[in-house]
């Protein structure tokens, strides 16, 4: 063959073996696809999660790394991750459910996910029926011959409650559905639910998985290979799934994650303790105190709470907005799970659409104040609320 001409060797550019040696960390594998030698490998492997990268909407090593790393930590089969949290739970929610299907989810659920919900409902001929999430009798009761599916929170936003895993899940199985449980809050390091029973797990690693506030992506873990390899398919036609940039930071974050959790749950821990007893605040939603209605099954379930609580301000939404123009090192942000303590007041931002009542049917006061705690030093958080109370 003649050499190559510049035009052409600018596009084909060398890439030296990596013989002897392997790299420390997963390399960012930052490429849509995979070459081939021999053609019936590589039509072979178009048919399955398992088989030889192909292509990046159905596999990347970096990706298949994080998978690798979170179904191992939650103990599943197997897992797919997306490109974010809603794009996890679209994908499992899409795949197992057709229309006429009738799925059972607790009362109190995440934003995005209610409004999935919504969707499901209006536009796809899905019907639900929302039960609290620590009452197996109420599911059973809802049980209809159309039910597949059971859809839960291990910890619930932003009041924390915290769902009876064992009893729902139990409840569950023994009734043929499908549970799925966004495992979000807790981390793998908290809770995980498929020791519990559950059949998925889905998780946001926007938040505490890559835990630096600068990355979105969600994940799905499935206890068995069957539900994983019947999802995978529907997931690479909805076309959900991770960029390998995303899922390099989240590994990258992972690697810190035992780290920061215990860190957000002591100082989450500390301002909880110490704003129960602070005479501007009425009530503090921190499962780990006697007074919250979780606390007894958080209790058995977890063994630390995790970073995120709110609290009611005694002096309303005016209370609230003032706190929120008074924090300095809690910054005024949506998210959580990041190293940056983050605050919002519900009833002027995220739900500032809903009048008092409709406040109070999600359980959340006018002065109600979320925080998801970073893992700055507790007595510089502590300083920076108690003078924006004062
Ligand atoms: C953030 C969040 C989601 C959605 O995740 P995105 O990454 O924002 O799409 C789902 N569930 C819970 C509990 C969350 O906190």
């Amino acid at each position: 063959m003649t050499p190559l001409r510049p035009e052409t060797r600018t596009v084909h550019l060398p890439q030296p073996p990596v013989e002897h040696s392997r790299p420390i960390t997963m390399p960012l594998y930052q490429t849509s696809g995979f070459v081939f030698d021999d053609p019936a490998v590589m039509a072979e492997a178009m048919g399955r999660p398992d088989g030889p990268f192909v292509y990046g909407r159905y596999s990347n090593p970096t990706v298949r790394s994080l998978e690798q790393a979170v179904s191992d930590l939650e103990g599943g089969a197997g897992a797919v991750a997306t490109g974010s949290g809603m794009g996890a739970i679209n994908t499992v929610l899409l795949g197992l459910l057709k229309p006429g299907d009738h799925l059972i989810a607790q009362k109190s659920l995440y934003g995005g996910t209610a409004a999935m919900l919504n969707d499901l409902v209006a536009r796809f001929g899905v019907t639900v029926t929302h039960v609290p999430e620590h009452d197996p009798d109420a599911l059973r009761a809802a049980v209809r011959p159309e039910t597949r599916l059971v859809y839960l929170e291990t910890i619930s936003n932003p009041m924390t409650l915290v769902a009876d895993l064992p009893a729902m899940c139990a409840a569950a199985r023994e009734l043929g559905l499908v549970s799925v449980v966004d495992n979000t809050f807790a981390s793998p390091l908290l809770c995980r639910p498929i020791e519990h029973g559950a059949d998925v797990v889905v998780h946001s690693t926007t938040k505490y998985l890559s835990g630096h506030t600068d990355v979105v992506g969600g994940l799905a873990v499935f206890a068995t290979d069957e539900l994983y390899k019947k999802v995978w398919h529907y997931a690479i036609e909805l076309g959900a799934s991770a960029d390998p940039f995303a899922a390099w930071l989240t590994l990258r974050g992972l690697q810190t994650l035992a780290l920061r959790m215990e860190r957000h749950c002591s100082n989450a821990r500390l301002l909880a303790t110490r704003l129960a007893e602070h005479p501007a605040v009425s009530a503090v939603h921190w499962p780990g105190l006697p007074s919250h209605p979780s606390y007894e099954i958080a209790g058995k379930l977890l063994p630390d709470f995790g970073g995120v609580f709110s609290f009611d301000l005694a002096g309303g939404r005016a209370a609230g907005e003032r706190f929120m123009s008074r924090v300095r090192l809690a910054l005024l942000a949506p998210s959580l799970g990041g190293v940056e303590t983050l605050t919002l007041h519900p009833a002027t931002t995220s739900h500032r659409a809903l009048n008092a009542d409709e406040l109070a049917r999600h359980g959340i006061g006018e002065g109600t104040v979320r925080i998801a705690v970073g893992i700055e030093h507790p007595e510089d958080l502590w300083a920076d609320i108690e003078q924006a109370l004062a």
